[in-house]
């Protein structure tokens, strides 16, 4: 294979397994990892156009994932106290007021919470019924393996746009050996009958935490077989202050931007998300091919700490409800799309702070 004629039939048609690995072992210096990513730009303008779409995730009824023990890597695995007191739950009406606000300023949809809090969906429900009844919100909902037959259907009838079950790690020694308290089986299983019924599926892969370049390409192409994968993603690897894995090497924005490109030629027209917790890097990812953003810490609980997703604007902040609060990070937002020259895709451009 030579790596230029690869990224050229890549422009008319997705690539292959083989293409996919020979991508990840041979984008090994800074000329081929910028062909690759003007490649992928190409890919996403052309299926996608200079449209980028943001949503905003508000805080939802749910109480936090109840996972044990739970993720290696994950903030509930923090012995550092007050990280963990960022996921406070919320009341109907103070959900009702901040999806208000987020349409106002013109999102296409929210996500509300998340995490597997034992209930198998029925939070997802909850929260769904309550924004899709109050404003004309997309919902997305990601309660990972935490789900079931019975209210996919329910969320179905909701008319939710997409319901998450992220795959993470195809390999089952990595994945359990960073999720032992979770299930791949299972999470496998949801995402089967999310596709049976013809719901928008949302599943992604992480990286940085000991796979192969061979278990990233099983993993995008096990997902390739899921005819209503309406989003994918990529998370890097971040270490936690406080977590098993807080001495562990954080994945790289370049290896982040790298796989991001590569899912690109082959997911040519759906939603494509970059890692989450590295809003600073958004540039990269669009560059790379993603044409999505969920924002985090938009409507966040007051006097909560930032936990480990540190955003590097701090926006001007004003009070919700006597709970929560706003947090304008969307100039941020606005000027890094910007100047990758697509367009934000909000409606009122995003300068009204929905007041
Ligand atoms: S399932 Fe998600 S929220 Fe729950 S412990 Fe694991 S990474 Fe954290």
């Amino acid at each position: 294979m030579v790596y230029e004629e690869v990224l050229e039939e890549a422009k008319n048609r997705e690539i292959t397994e083989k293409e996919a690995l020979y991508l990840f072992k041979y984008t090994n210096n800074t000329e081929k990892f910028f062909s690759l990513l003007k490649t992928a730009s190409y890919v996403r303008d052309k299926h996608l156009g200079k449209e980028f779409k943001l949503w905003a995730h508000i805080p939802s009824t749910t109480k936090g994932c109840v996972t044990f023990p739970p993720c290696r890597y994950c903030w509930h695995s923090s012995r550092i106290r007050g990280i963990k007191s960022v996921n406070k739950n919320a009341s109907p009406e103070e959900i009702v007021k901040m999806a208000k606000m987020a349409e106002k300023m013109g999102f296409e949809g929210v996500q509300p919470g998340g995490g597997c809090t034992g209930k198998m969906g029925k939070d997802a429900i909850e929260d769904t019924e309550i924004i899709k009844r109050n404003t004309n919100l997309k919902v997305y909902v990601n309660y990972g393996y935490d789900m079931c037959e019975e209210s996919i259907l329910e969320l179905k009838k909701l008319g939710v746009e997409r319901i998450g079950c992220q795959l993470e790690v195809i390999n089952p020694e990595i994945f359990y050996r960073i999720k032992p308290g979770d299930n791949l089986d299972k999470r496998k299983q949801i995402m089967e009958i999310i596709e049976k019924h013809g719901v928008g599926l949302d599943s992604g892969i992480m990286i940085g935490v000991g796979e192969t370049y061979q278990d990233r390409v099983d993993a995008i192409f096990y997902l390739k077989k899921f005819k209503n994968l309406k989003r994918t993603s990529v998370c890097g690897f971040l270490p936690i202050p406080g977590t098993p894995m807080e001495s562990e090497l954080p994945a790289t924005s370049r290896d982040i931007a790298v796989t991001i490109a590569i899912m690109r030629l082959v997911f040519r027209d759906i939603d494509i998300e970059g890692s989450f917790g590295r809003d600073e890097q958004l540039q990269q990812w669009i560059m790379a091919g993603t044409n999505i953003r969920l924002i985090h810490g938009l409507f966040r609980l007051k006097n909560s700490r930032d936990g480990f997703n540190k955003n590097p604007f701090k926006g001007k902040t004003v009070d919700v409800t006597e709970n929560f609060q706003f947090t304008n990070l969307l100039p941020f937002y606005l000027k890094m799309i910007e100047e990758t020259g697509l367009k934000p895709g909000l409606k009122n451009a995003g300068r009204d702070e929905g007041k």
